[in-house]
């Protein structure tokens, strides 16, 4: 007679088929081919068709198996009755198969948060840099980001007609991060990936400030910690606001599975409770590892320039 599994491996093996699910949605829209861009704040905060479906998909998804988790998803939902053919019931087998780490395994719905970008790089989508997409799903608990899952949609997209396209990332504290082979980046070499459509004077000062050896402009929040877990890049760094909870939720779990570590540009880690608030006003610092060598060269001008 075997236990029931813990709530939080249910909820991350239902998020990873969600997260599929998104995925779907995200690829059939571009190939129907009216993305339906709407501007929030202007026109480098973009949302589409894409953004409002998957929103639903996965936000509806999850609230009907845990109707008393707290679900923060970026885009306003609409009140349209959500269409059942948006709806994802599975769940990923394997997840529920791994022990859930002893801290964990008394949670209940109602100490959970989900976060959840449902398209992250919209920018780029529209610009065709398809590979920067991610859909992602964050899990948080007593502030902290514990578990999360990142979808890449159209990872391979440039590979060819054998290979599979998209990949699901997922990881848990304490258990690890899957679906991706960790890799450090080159020893001695600092390269730094950040934005390359938000970028501002004083995101290029941080970055010359820290003397790279080369910088890699792409979009995504996931797609940049996907980065530095392959081990393409050393450091994820992005002095401004404009980042959210959302974008830096499920990076953060899968990162900090592996070993690593992500701070505001100060060194303050970033809590996930429902009252924060979204901006992650202070910027982001992020690496696999040798975090201190970079947090010990943000100059201080930067610093005064953001206040958490
Ligand atoms: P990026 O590295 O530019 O792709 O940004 C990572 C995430 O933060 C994406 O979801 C962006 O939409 C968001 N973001 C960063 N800067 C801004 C900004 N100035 N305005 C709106 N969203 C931003
Ligand atoms: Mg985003
Ligand atoms: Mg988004």
């Amino acid at each position: 007679n075997m236990a029931s599994p813990a709530l939080l491996m249910r909820v991350v093996a239902s998020a990873y088929s969600v997260a599929e699910k998104a995925a779907t949605i995200v690829r059939n829209v571009m190939a129907a081919g009216d993305l339906g861009i709407v501007e929030k704040t202007g026109a480098n905060d973009l949302q589409t068709k894409a953004d409002r479906l998957v929103q639903m998909s996965i936000c509806a998804s999850l609230a009907r198996k845990f109707p008393k988790v707290t679900i923060i998803g970026e885009e306003e939902l609409s009140t349209d009755e959500v269409t059942e053919e948006l709806i994802e019931d599975g769940h990923c087998e394997e997840i529920l198969k791994k022990t859930c780490p002893a801290q964990y395994t008394g949670i209940k719905e109602e100490e959970l948060v989900i976060w959840v970008d449902p398209l992250d790089g919209t920018k780029e989508y529209t610009e065709g840099l398809l590979d920067h997409v991610t859909v992602l799903i964050g899990i948080a608990y007593g502030g902290k980001a514990i578990a999360g899952v990142i979808n890449q949609p159209y990872y391979n997209y440039e590979s060819g007609a054998d290979a599979v396209l998209g990949r699901t990332i997922w990881g848990v504290l304490g258990i690890g991060a899957f679906g991706f082979q960790l890799t450090e980046a080159p020893a001695g070499k600092h390269i730094i990936v950040t934005t390359r459509s938000h970028s501002s004077t004083l995101v290029n000062d941080c970055i010359s400030a820290l003397n790279p050896d080369s910088v890699i402009r792409v979009g995504g929040a996931g797609n940049k910690i996907i980065q530095l877990i392959e081990g393409k890049a050393s450091a994820y760094v992005f002095a401004s606001p404009g980042c959210k909870k959302w974008d830096t939720c499920a990076p953060e779990a899968i990162l900090h599975a592996v070993g690593g570590k992500i701070t505001d540009i100060h060194g303050n880690s970033f809590q996930y409770n429902k009252e924060v608030k979204h901006m992650n006003s202070a910027g982001v610092l992020a690496t696999l590892r040798n975090y201190d060598y970079y947090a010990s060269r943000i100059p201080n001008t930067v610093k005064q320039s953001l206040v958490p």
